[in-house]
Formats: structure tokens, sequence, C-alpha cells
């Protein structure tokens, strides 16, 4: 028989295996859409390849000679296409930030009062847009919680909880001191956080650059200027629920991102304890006005993953679908590097957050320079505005971005694969909105008893 045959006939059988596979992954993963069109594709190679075999000779050799041959051209373009390798690029001196302009600071400042009048005649510029902002009710009001009363208040006792555990992120340091090696350290460090409930961690230097320079938020004196003198950032991420997160921009989602700020503050306050036993400085930084440094930029360093289009960390397994947690600390640690997988190509193709973002709060053109990063600027006031709408904290550009796809053998390959060329990254954009569609609709009935 003759090559081209045998290469038509195995071209044939490998796409038939991946469109099962992904049918039957589309199945358990509930994605309606997906599941209806991998279906009629699969069919529809089946009776396809069936036909060619139920052709006369030599028409049959002729039919699947030639498959073979344009899977082959198709196979090598996408392997030979060169590897997505842009990097995030810091050009310019990167200046501290005050705490006190970031946006949940502003909406913390109550109106009338000494300390919102004083802000507002520094920073003039805020004042317009924040005013806007502040004719829609803000999130989880009460205006919100008549919506769905026992979802909004359960993300509200969340975040409660959260408040309750401002006075134990730092503490008494034990004065015997124990010295073991900087990798012993790590190893434990390391291997404790992942038992204790993070999915993913990694450590990076605390640059300075990072750290806000006064205090917006938070148990500490308003204004304050912050001393974070640690030498190291043990950053860790928690996975988000695929199926919550898939509602958004509704209620379930806030509840999930609630659950899982109080997971991280459970593990960054235990680990931070444990560090101060064995006679260390280290303080967690918990969700709930507690953050004394910026999380995304560190969990770049420390190897989480890259910085994508909407601003938020793209991690290699579970894409922006997480919740970051931190604890600084001058226990004796090795840092990691941080990785490239191509989320910067990916991002200049695909654009679906962008395209979906009800605020158009996320840039659909190019990456410009912010604060010595070349990168795309996200228009914060924009977004939090839509977050007052619907009373939540939105994450619909979590649920549509492809990397957000569960962790699972099937979505693995895919990122594995999308992380090596060029062309599978396009094709990979093209059968993300083809399978799911360019505009996913929410799910629904996630948390209904
Ligand atoms: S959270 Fe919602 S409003 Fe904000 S950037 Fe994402 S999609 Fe846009
Ligand atoms: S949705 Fe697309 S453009 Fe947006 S962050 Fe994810 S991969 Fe990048």
């Amino acid at each position: 028989m003759n090559i081209w045959v045998i290469c038509g006939q195995v071209s044939f059988l490998i796409l038939i295996l991946f469109f099962l596979f992904f049918t039957l992954f589309n199945l358990l993963e509930k994605e309606k859409k997906a599941f209806i069109r991998s279906s009629i594709i699969l069919s529809f190679l089946i009776v396809i390849n069936l036909g060619f075999y139920m052709a006369v000779l030599p028409l049959k050799n002729l039919l699947f000679g030639s498959t073979g041959i344009l899977f082959l051209v198709i196979f090598l373009i996408l392997i030979i296409s060169p590897r997505p390798k842009n990097e995030i690029q810091i050009i310019g001196l990167q200046k501290r930030i005050d705490e006190r302009d970031a946006i949940f600071s502003r909406f913390d400042l109550k109106e009338g009062t000494k300390r919102f009048i004083e802000y507002y005649k520094q920073k003039p510029h805020f004042k317009k847009i924040d005013e806007k902002i502040r004719k829609f009710p803000d999130i989880l009001s009460p205006t919100h919680i008549k919506k769905n009363p026992w979802l909004f208040s359960l993300s509200a006792a969340e975040f409660d909880f959260l408040e309750y555990q401002l006075s134990q992120v730092d503490g008494k340091i034990n004065a015997k001191s124990r010295k073991l090696s900087p990798e012993k350290n790590t190893r434990m460090v390391k291997g404790l956080m992942k038992y204790l409930g993070a999915d993913l961690c990694g450590i990076c230097e605390l640059d300075e650059a990072y750290v806000y320079s006064n205090v917006g938020r938070g148990p500490e004196f308003y204004g304050e200027e912050i001393n974070l003198t640690h030498k190291y950032a043990i950053v860790f991420a928690v996975q988000m629920d695929f199926s919550l997160v898939a509602s958004a921009p509704n209620s379930p989602v806030i509840v999930e991102t609630a659950k899982k700020y109080v997971e991280a503050a459970r593990i960054s306050i235990t680990m931070a304890n444990c560090i101060r036993r064995l006679g260390h400085t280290a303080r967690a930084h918990i969700a709930g006005s507690n953050y004394q440094a910026i999380l995304p930029p560190l969990a770049w360093k420390a190897g989480l993953g890259e910085l994508g289009r909407m601003g938020t960390l793209i991690s290699w397994k579970y894409g922006p679908r997480v919740r970051l947690g931190l604890i600084t600390t001058n226990i004796p640690i090795l840092p990691d590097k941080s990785i490239c997988f191509g989320v910067q190509n990916f991002c200049e193709k695909c654009l679906k957050c962008a395209h979906c973002c009800p605020s158009n709060a996320i840039p659909a053109g190019s990456k410009t320079e912010e604060n010595g990063v070349l990168k795309w600027v996200l228009k914060r006031e924009e977004c939090y505005r839509f977050w007052c709408r619907v009373g939540t904290d939105c994450a619909i550009c979590m649920y549509v971005c492809p990397y957000s796809k569960p962790d699972n053998i099937f979505h693995n390959v895919i990122r594995k694969m999308t992380s090596r060329s060029s062309a599978i990254q396009t094709l990979s954009v093209w059968s993300d909105d083809f399978f799911y569609g360019r505009r996913p609709k929410p799910r629904k009935g996630c948390l209904e008893f």
C-alpha cells in the first residue's frame, strides 16, 4: 500500500480520536454548544472516512492519498511555525504606587469626611470619574442583595470573615531562630503551601517597586508610609471553580471569589505564623484591605504565570481563574525565575476578553507604557463602574479567557501545544470562538439548591 494512503488513514484515525475525546470532555464540562459542534464534526469525519473506505480502487487510494498529503502539509505548518516567545517588557523606571490611589481605597472614602475632601483636593483628576461611579449602588449594597439575598449575604459574610483576620497577619517572632539551609526551607515552604491548599506557589525577591508607598486601606493608619523591608515574597494561587466562574457576572461568582480569598487568608496567615515560630520575620497579606504590595507583578516574578491583556495573572494551569495570596518574609529561601509560555503572543491574537467586557475596560489595541512597563492598560474605573452596576466582581473576562478552561488532560495538551507554535495559537483562538462562542453566555443555576 502506498505511503500516502497509510498517511491518510492514520490522519483520519487521529482526527476521529481527537474529536471523540473533545466531545466527551465537552459533555463532562457541560459545554452544550461545543458538544453539539464537536459531535457534528465527529459524525462528519466518521461518515467521510467510511465513504473513502467504501470507494472502489484506485479512487480509494486517491482519496486517502490526497488526504494524507493535505494533513501532512497542515501538520508541518503547525509544527515548524515559530515558537511564541514575546516576554513582558520593562522599559523604564517603576515608581512605587500610593495605595490611596487604588480604586478600592478611593471608594472606601466616606463622602463629606475630612479625608474625602482632602484626597480629592490633592487628586482632582479622579473626582469626576469617581463621582459618576458613586451614583451607582456599591458592590454588595442592599440594592444588589435584594436580587439574591442568600448568595450576596454569603459573600458579604465571607468578606466580614476576612476583616476579622486582619489582626492575625503579623505577630511575635520566636526569639530562638532555626537555622536551616535555603534549599531545605524552600522545599518545606513549597511542600507545606501545597499541603495547606495552595494550587500554585512561587518565590521571588520582594522588588521595592511593587510595595505600596503609603497605606490606603487596612488596619494601619491611612496615609502612613509603608516600610516593608522583607527580602522575599512567597506568592501563591488558589484556583476558582470553573462552573461558578462561568456564572459571571451573576452572584455565584462573587461567592466563589470571597471563598477563595478566605482560603488564601487561611493559608498565608498560617504559613506566616509558622515562619515566625521558626524565628524569622513574616507577614501575611490578605484580601479585605490588607495588602502592602501589588500581587500580579510579584506572581509573574515568582514564576506563577504571565500578565495578560486583561491585566491579571494568566497562570499556566488555570489561566486567570485564580485568586492570589502573599507572604513576605526574611527566612532564607531560593527565588524562582519568571516563566514565558506565549501569553503575550496569544493575547495579541485573541482579544476575547476585550470583546466580551461589558464596560470596554480592556484595551483592544496594542500595549502602552504604564509606570515603566509595556502592557495593556486596564481602564480600572470603567471596570469598577460595571461592578457597581451588577453588584459583583463581574469576572466575565476571567470566564471567557481560553486559558481559564478546566485543568484536565485535554486542555493541558492544548495549553502545551499553544506554547510551542504560533500557528497553533492562531488555530486555538479560532477554535475557541467556533466551539465555545465569541461571547459565551453565563451559566445559570449555580449554587441554587
Ligand atoms: S471584570 Fe468585567 S468589567 Fe472588569 S474588565 Fe473584566 S469583563 Fe470588564
Ligand atoms: S481572553 Fe484572550 S486576550 Fe484576554 S487575557 Fe485571555 S488570552 Fe489574553
